[in-house]
This record gives structure tokens, C-alpha cells and sequence, in this order.
């Protein structure tokens, strides 16, 4: 039997599939979707199996075997090794790339290097059969020499650090008997997770000492201070190896560290259940709204036809569409299908968890970024051993290895954090709307805020009606809370307004009032301060110099409790300046993150308040987030503060009053879509309040009340923001009216990079006008729209000392832009590795920097 693998080579040669023989012995473990390790060129990589075949069309003498198989189960399906090709023909990546984003993170490939003593170096003695090359045997061995070969015999093989940890100093000895031959270098595939025990670093002084600690170390020791000031920031426990990649440090390091005391080294059981130990009441389906029930019925009528149909469904905050969620699942469950219900990250809280657990039990898989690497995985085997039948789990959670699946849910679809920023640069609707058409599934988009892009592609009606447009999403409508409760009433302050009148504070005498209105009522307050806009960094009062990163155009965000500075883009970290780098004034001094001094102006206003602040700062520990909301559910607080973080999915039955601090931070960012984001943001914080019983209030202070994104936030009125924002975008040409692909280049020298761009740039254009009688063709009713900007500096022109060009496509209609991408992009294939030229191509992006 023949396996066609994808090796773990992401470079255009390799894009393919390799055939290797499957030797008898390992023929029951390999399946489709299978990870093996294979040999390829001298090194030994990891790949997938994408084929299997009795056959094989390369000269069979010549192929080599699968040495290992990593799983007992194929982690990975035939459906989605498929939609992986597809993967990398849409988002123009490697379908290594596509692969390796379909697992988690613990399943990634990982190699080891290992010393071993070569096999024909001589010094075994004069009984090698094989001989040996001349040199080597002839050097006269020290003593040290003769005991690290002696070492490295009797284990085996070593890695460097345990060779390093027994002979310290002997770096350059091992070095000069690997160039000898003496001694050989071994690459072996390895699983991050092999070991039920897991080795993990944690704290063991506080945050304070750690710093202190830090500043005492001698000026060499760069290494155990930089691991010091990161569990300063991070007190939860990391896994030994994590720490080596993350910070580059080795275990020898954290030995030193950990034996003066500061850091300890435990052992950890990691296959667990997260939510093991909590207990969740079980809940029956509740009797519906009769909107609830207008909307469920076509979506349960296509679960039975087990047809394929995208549904946008659009209903206010507090219209219950949870429970719509629900009942669709528990139809899609009575079929024996599966379901993927995927939520934004942040609102991965306690609460929507819970009501899920609640209603399906432990037939619930939750997946997400703050699980440890070992209870992800374990969460994902639950699904390939059929334990459960329902994940919920931030984006990459689209890949769940259900064979099954019926139906999937994306609430909060106008989301950004649904668009991977690295490589695959993929929309996580896009590709369940993909996967859900070859399965036959269903796929139901929730949002109080559709964003444009699926708002223009839906049409009101019913289901599969004739005549619609196959690709088109199918508009399902709750304008109504549950209950007829009311939407909250919406006061919008003008800022301008409350100078005029003298008052100098952040808080204008309305929202003031109303603050204090809750304290004597016992109620309680969500203020939402949006961080974007408000950063951190560090400016001098006399001169106005922000400091900067020296390798990226972009300032050093400051960083509280180790004092330092950091570039967030290359990870620079400097210790905060004393005075002004440019004149010398000591008149530096850093800008808050906004909330801490909006707590603190609370404190002023409203003596003995009690305040739950939320942000990265106060979030950063794992279960933190957890923590603060339920001690403010529980009413120990009378306001939470926050970033969004505060604007999402939370349900507090008294919450009554919310406050936003600035309503204009995201309006000003230079970005076309900072308009549908204002709005986004506004409606979903205002739906945090009045959910229950008691009527909510919300106060928007703005420095442009009149910005038809606040007006019509205001007004809880979104076909108007619609009206105003598709006329905006049909002007300047943004989607929904056409798509974009942003291609970034970079380069360390200007020149070239210049050059190149202006290159990529009319090749796109040349490839155009070859499709373009094609594309016209055929039939269109429209004439296809295809346009080329740029190339110009991005707008971050330099990261890590790489200089940024960029151009935007703009297309419409019957364009295939994939083609045309690749094709492009593989005319620059020289340049990539010759050059060292960085291509980024971005296909329907959300942020365009
Ligand atoms: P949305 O996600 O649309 O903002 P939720 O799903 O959070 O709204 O529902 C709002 C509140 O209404 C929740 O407290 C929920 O338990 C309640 N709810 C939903 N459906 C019903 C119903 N049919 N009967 C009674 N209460 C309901
Ligand atoms: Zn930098
Ligand atoms: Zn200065």
C-alpha cells in the first residue's frame, strides 16, 4: 500500500503530495487524515496522509517507508484533508499551512535534535566493520573528549542541553567533534504530548518580589531576568517546554532560577477535563416566543430535509437567541447528526458555557485559547472517540473531526476575531459555510449587528425559495426581547457640551447622576471604556517625543508591573527611561491604559464604591476573567469597568445603567469599516442593560453626537445605520459592494522592495487583461470589476526592520482571484528565496495595516 503525504515543508516545491510505501507492519494505524513521520531528504519530517492507494505511479523501488505513525487515531478526516486543498487554493497558503491550523496546537509537529556518536567515526575500535574516513581516527582524544563520547555511547542519544548540563563549558568541544564527524546530529519527529505528566514552571514569590528579585540579578544574567519579569506578569503556570519556545530559554536557566527560589517546577497531570468538578444544572428546552418559534421553523424544516442553506439570523439583544441556538441543536442531535457552535473568544465565559453544558451535558466539548495545550487536546480526542456531539469553541473550533455534521452556529458573526490574522489568513465563516455545503449542513449566523457583508447577501423569505440566488443567506428577523421587555433608553451626551458648562470631569453630570441613582437603588453599572485609542505608551511633557520602537514605526507600549517597555511587534524590551531620550527633560511620564484612571476617578467621585476593573491587565491570569464576573453576579460590586471585553454576551439581571466613556475611539481609527465597528460595539454594550425584570438606561458621551453611527445606535435602529453605511461604501467602493485582497510586501531595503511591488502590482493588471475576455463571457449580467491600488507604504512602514509596501485589489463579480494570486505570486518565487522578499496575501481582510 502507498501513502501520498504532505510533508511539513511549507515552500511552493513541496506544495504537493509525496508518495511513500506504508510498510505492513504500520498499515492498520494509517488512515486518511493520518500523522506520520517520514523521511525526506537526510531529516526526518512530519506529514499528513491525504491518499492512500494500492498503486502508485513514481518507480516503486524508489520510494521510501512511513517510519512512524503519531496517533493510534487519524486526527484529522478525508472531508477535512479536503477542505484543507480548498483551504490553500482560497487563501493562497501552503496546504501544510491549512493542515497544521486544523489541529491543535499540541499536535503540531516538533522536532527534536539529538547528539548520537556517529556510526563510522572510528573511535568504536578497530572492530567497525565499515571502516572509518582516516582523519578522525588518528587524533589523539582527551580525556574530556573520551567522556563525552562515553556519555553519549551509554545514553544512546542526548539533547544539548542535558550534554551541557553534565559537561558545563564543553560548547566548544561538541562543537569541534560534530565538524569532525565524531559525533552526529539525529532529527527526530516528536509530539509535544507524549507524557501524561507534564513538567510546568510556576511563580513561587509574588509579582513584587519577582521584579525586585530581577533588578538584583548581575547585569549577565539577561536570560533568568527576562523569565523572571515574565512570570511577574504571568503568574499561572506554563509548561516547561512552552517556556523554551516562547522565551527561548532553556531548562538550564529555569534550574538556576528555580534553585534561588523564585520559580518552581512541578509536575502536572494535563489530560483533564476543564470543567471537571463544576456541576451544571440541567435545563429543559423552554416554551418559545413566538418569534423564537418563527425563526426556528425553517431552520428545523432544513435540518429534516437535510439540506444545505445558510440563515443570517438577525435579533436584537435580549431576543433570546441562545435558545433558539438550543432547540436548533437538539433537532440536529435527534437526526444522530453534530453540531459546531462557534462564539467569539471573549464571550467564551462561565455563563454561555454553562448553557450549553446545561442543556446537553457531557455531550459538550468546549475548546479555547485559555485551556492549557493538554486540555485541548484532550477535549479534541473526545470528539474523534464519539464521546461528544456539540463543540463550542472560539474560531479554529470550525475544525472539529465530526463526520456527522448537521449544523453550525456562529454567534456573534459580524466578529472580527473570526478572521485569522497569520497564516492561513482564513474567515472562519467562510469556512464553515464551505465545509457545511459539501456536508449538507446547515449554518445559522446570529447577530444583533449582521455585519454588511452578510447583511447584503441575505434576502428576506422563506427558505429554498425558487427563484433565489443558491449562494444567497436566507434573513430570519427578532425585533423583539423576550418578554416584551423593553430595549433600553438611550441618552447621548455631547462632550463638547459639558466643557462649555465647566465640567472638566470624564464623567458628564448625566451619566454622574445616573451613577449614583444605581448605588442607592442597589443596582449595579457596566462602563465600557474602549482601550482602542487609549494606549499605553510613553510620552515627555516637554518635548512631545513618543518613544518608538528603533526596528518598527510604531511607539513601545509600556508595560506596569515590570516597568519595562515593549515593542508588541518584534517583542523589544527596554526598561522605562528616566528622562527624555530626545532632550533630556524629566518630564517623562507614561499614559495610563485609560481604565485604571477612570477607577480611579470613580473612586474620587463616589467614595467606597466598589469597582471590578477588566482588561488585559487584571484578565491576563487564567480563570481571572471568570473570577471578576462572578463576583460581580454575585453583587460585590457595584460597577464593572472594562474594555470590550465588558460589551459582549454578559446577562446580569441588574445591570440597569451603562455608561460609555468615549464613544469616538474607534471612529477615528483609518479604517472603512471603523463606522460599522462604532456601531457594533454601542449596540452590543447597551444591550448589557435591562435584560430582565428592571428597565435599563444607557449614557453614550461623544465628542460627535452626530455621526449617524451613534444617532442610529441610539435609536436601536440598524436598517438606518445600513441605509447610511452601504450609501458610504457604495461611493468609495468597500465591500459588500466589491472584495478585496490586500498584498503586503517587505523587505529590509527600500529599493528593492519598491521595485518589487511595482512589479507585482502590473503583473496582477497584465494577468487581468488575459482573464478578462473569459470572464466576461459566459452570460454575466454584469461586467466583472477588477482594479489594482497601489503599491504604497503601509500604514505601520516598517516592523522589525523590515520595510512594508502594500496593494489592495478591488474586485466584483466573475474574477478568479485565486488564480490570479497564485499565479502572480509564484512569479516571485526567486525573489522569495534568493531575496529573502516576504509576500503577505490577505484575501477579504479585516484589518488593513
Ligand atoms: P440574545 O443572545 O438574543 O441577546 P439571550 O439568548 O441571552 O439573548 O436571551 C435573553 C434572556 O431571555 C436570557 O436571560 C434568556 O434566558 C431569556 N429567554 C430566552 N428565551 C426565553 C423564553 N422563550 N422564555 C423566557 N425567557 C427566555
Ligand atoms: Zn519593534
Ligand atoms: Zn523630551
Amino acid at each position: 500500500m502507498f501513502a501520498q503525504v504532505i510533508v511539513d515543508v511549507p515552500a511552493k516545491q513541496t506544495n504537493r503530495p509525496f508518495d511513500y510505501i506504508v510498510p505492513p507492519e504500520l498499515r492498520t494505524w494509517v488512515g486518511i487524515g493520518s500523522r506520520v513521520g517520514v523521511p525526506f531528504g537526510p531529516r526526518t519530517l512530519q506529514g499528513f496522509v491525504v491518499g492512500l492507494a494500492e498503486a502508485t505511479s513514481m518507480d516503486a523501488s524508489k520510494l521510501k517507508k512511513i517510519e512512524q505513525v503519531l496517533d493510534l487515531m487519524p486526527p484529522l478526516n478525508p472531508e477535512l484533508v479536503q477542505l484543507a486543498r480548498w483551504m490553500s487554493r482560497t487563501y493562497i497558503c501552503h496546504e501544510i499551512t491549512a493542515l497544521q491550523a486544523m489541529i491543535p496546537g499540541a499536535l503540531k509537529a516538533k522536532y527534536e535534535k539529538r547528539i548520537t556518536v556517529a556510526e563510522h567515526n572510528g573511535i568504536n575500535g578497530g572492530d567497525d566493520p565499515h571502516g572509518a574516513p582516516g582523519q578522525a581516527m588518528l587524533l589523539p582524544e582527551s580525556p574530556e573528549e573520551q567522556a563525552i563520547l562515553a556519555f553519549v555511547r551509554q545514553k544512546g542519544s542526548v539533547t544539548t542541553d542535558m550534554m551541557l548540563s553534565r559537561f558545563p563549558g564543553a560548547g566548544p568541544l561538541l562543537k569541534r567533534l560534530l565538524e569532525q564527524g565524531k559525533l552526529a546530529w539525529e532529527q527526530t519527529v516528536k509530539d509535544r504530548l507524549n507524557a501524561k505528566k507534564l513538567l510546568v514552571v510556576e511563580p513561587a514569590a509574588d509579582a513584587g518580589t519577582l521584579v525586585s528579585a530581577s533588578g538584583r540579578l548581575p547585569a549577565g544574567a539577561k536570560r533568568q531576568k527576562e523569565l523572571l519579569l515574565f512570570f511577574a506578569e504571568h503568574p499561572e503556570p506554563v509548561p516547561l517546554a512552552e517556556l523554551t519556545d516562547k522565551l527561548g530559554v532553556g531548562a538550564g536557566t529555569v534550574k538556576s532560577v528555580a534553585e534561588k527560589g523564585w520559580l518552581a517546577v512541578k509536575e502536572r497531570e494535563v489530560f483533564r477535563d476543564p470543567y471537571a468538578g463544576k456541576a451544571f444544572a440541567r435545563t429543559a428546552p423552554l416554551p418559545l416566543t413566538e418569534q423564537q418559534r418563527g425563526v426556528l421553523k425553517p431552520i428545523a424544516e432544513t435540518l429534516d430535509r437535510r439540506d444545505h442553506r445558510v440563515f443570517l439570523l438577525h435579533g436584537v439583544t435580549g431576543s433570546g437567541k441562545t435558545e433558539v441556538y438550543l432547540q436548533a441543536i437538539q433537532t440536529c442531535l435527534d437526526q444522530g447528526r453534530e453540531a459546531i457552535v462557534l462564539v467569539p473568544e471573549i464571550s467564551l465565559t462561565p455563563q454561555m458555557v454553562e448553557r450549553f453544558k446545561g442543556r446537553f451535558g457531557d455531550a459538550v466539548a468546549v475548546m479555547h485559547s485559555r485551556l492549557s495545550q493538554g486540555e485541548r487536546y484532550d477535549e479534541w480526542r473526545k470528539i474523534g472517540l464519539k464521546r461528544v456531539k456539540v463543540v463550542i469553541g472560539a474560531r479554529s473550533a470550525i475544525f472539529a473531526p465530526f463526520e456527522n455534521l448537521g449544523l453550525v452556529i456562529i454567534d456573534e458573526e459580524h466578529e472580527a476575531s473570526y478572521k485569522q490574522e497569520e497564516s492561513p489568513k482564513y474567515h472562519a465563516r467562510d469556512v464553515a459555510i464551505e465545509r457545511a455545503a459539501r456536508q449538507g449542513a446547515v449554518v445559522v449566523l446570529g447577530s444583533a449587528t449582521p455585519s454588511l457583508e452578510s447583511y447584503a447577501k441575505s434576502v428576506s423569505g422563506k427558505a429554498g425559495r425558487d427563484g433565489e440566488d443558491a449562494s444567497s443567506y436566507t434573513l430570519l428577523t427578532m425585533s423583539e426581547r423576550v418578554e416584551g421587555r423593553p430595549l433600553p433608553e438611550v441618552h447621548v451626551v455631547d462632550l463638547r457640551e459639558e466643557l462649555k458648562a465647566g465640567n472638566r470631569s470624564m464623567f458628564s453630570r448625566g451619566l454622574y447622576e445616573a451613577i449614583e441613582r444605581r448605588l442607592r437603588r442597589n443596582e449595579q453599572t457596566v462602563l465600557l471604556l474602549n482601550r482602542r485609542g487609549y494606549s499605553t505608551f510613553v510620552m515627555c511633557r516637554s518635548c512631545g517625543h513618543v518613544v518608538q520602537c528603533p526596528h518598527c514605526d510604531i511607539s513601545l507600549t509600556y508595560h506596569q508591573v515590570s516597568r519595562t517597555m515593549r515593542c508588541h511587534y518584534c517583542g523589544l524590551s527596554q526598561p522605562e527611561p528616566k528622562t527624555c531620550p530626545s532632550c533630556e527633560s524629566e518630564h517623562i511620564r507614561y499614559f495610563g491604559t485609560g481604565t485604571q484612571r477612570v477607577e480611579e476617578e470613580l473612586g474620587k467621585l463616589f467614595p467606597g464604591i466598589r469597582v471590578i476593573r477588566m482588561d488585559v491587565d487584571t484578565t491576563s491570569e487564567k480563570g481571572a476573567h471568570e473570577k471578576l464576573l462572578s463576583r460581580f453576579r454575585s453583587k460585590q460590586a457595584d460597577v464593572l469597568l472594562g474594555t470590550q471585553m465588558v460589551a459582549k454576551g454578559l446577562d446580569f439581571p441588574d445591570v440597569t445603567l451603562v455608561g460609555v466613556i468615549a464613544a469616538d475611539t474607534v471612529l477615528h481609527l483609518p479604517d472603512f469599516r471603523a463606522a460599522e465597528k462604532t456601531f457594533q460595539l454601542l449596540t452590543q454594550v447597551a444591550g448589557r442593560a435591562g435584560r430582565h425584570k428592571l428597565p435599563g438606561e444607557v449614557f453614550i458621551q461623544t465628542y460627535t453626537p452626530d455621526h449617524y453611527s451613534i444617532v442610529t445606535a441610539s435609536g436601536h435602529n440598524y436598517e438606518a445605520f445600513l441605509d447610511s453605511e452601504l450609501e458610504m461604501r457604495r461611493q468609495r467602493g468597500y465591500p459588500p459592494y466589491c472584495e478585496l485582497v490586500l498584498i503586503t510586501l517587505s523587505h529590509e531595503q527600500v529599493p528593492l522592495l519598491v521595485r518589487a511591488g511595482e512589479s507585482f502590482a502590473s503583473r496582477l493588471k497584465q494577468g487581468w487583461e488575459r482573464l478578462r475576455p473569459k470572464a466576461a463571457g459566459g452570460g454575466q449580467t454584469e461586467e466583472p470589476y477588477f482594479e489594482v491600488y497601489g503599491p504604497v507604504a503601509s500604514p505601520i512602514p516598517r516592523i522589525k526592520d523590515r520595510y512594508r509596501f502594500q496593494c489592495m485589489i478591488k474586485y466584483r463579480g466573475n474574477v478568479d482571484v485565486s488564480a490570479l494570486l497564485a499565479e502572480t505570486a509564484a512569479a516571485f518565487d526567486e525573489t522569495v528565496r534568493k531575496d529573502k522578499l516576504q509576500i503577505s496575501i490577505d484575501v477579504n481582510p479585516q484589518v488593513l495595516m
